[in-house]
């Protein structure tokens, strides 16, 4: 898969997760932008001294996902050569810590009928929300490969 292919994947990926997380928790979550991740040591002020951009390397793997949660951004690293469902479960944990440090005391997203968030459940290809008290139950699916 071309680094193109990567970011594309890594894009749906970031949208899935956004779309799903808004609908559950009631807060905008949107996503700003997938980019490749700069890894390279050089810097702006390198690249002005040699007189080159600096490029992305075109075999990386590696993305930033930014999202906007309300009026807060998160930026989250993922490698996008994983398999999809693996790069959701990833990426959704980690947008889900950060939407809790940033919203507060409210359950990022609220489980229903308890006082805890949900978390996500996962099965080969199957990515949901499920009850951290029956991870084995899906409430709410996320990711089903091939769909
Ligand atoms: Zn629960």
């Amino acid at each position: 898969m071309s680094s193109d292919e990567h970011l594309t994947t890594a894009q749906t990926a970031a949208e899935t997760i956004a779309r799903s997380v808004a609908e559950l928790t009631g807060t905008p979550v949107t996503v700003a932008a997938v980019r490749p991740r700069d890894t390279r040591p050089l810097t702006e002020a390198d690249a002005a001294f040699l007189g080159e951009p600096l490029r992305p390397d075109p075999h990386m793997t590696e993305i930033t996902a930014s999202f906007d949660i309300g009026e807060d951004r998160a930026d989250l690293w993922a490698d996008a050569a994983q398999p999809t469902d693996l790069l959701i479960l990833n990426l959704a944990n980690s947008l889900i810590d950060i939407g809790q440090e940033y919203t507060g005391s409210s359950p990022f997203p609220p489980c229903p009928g308890h006082q805890h968030p949900l978390v996500l459940g996962h099965r080969p290809g199957t990515v949901y929300w499920c009850c951290p008290h029956n991870r084995s139950q899906p409430l709410h699916p996320l990711y089903q490969a091939g769909s």
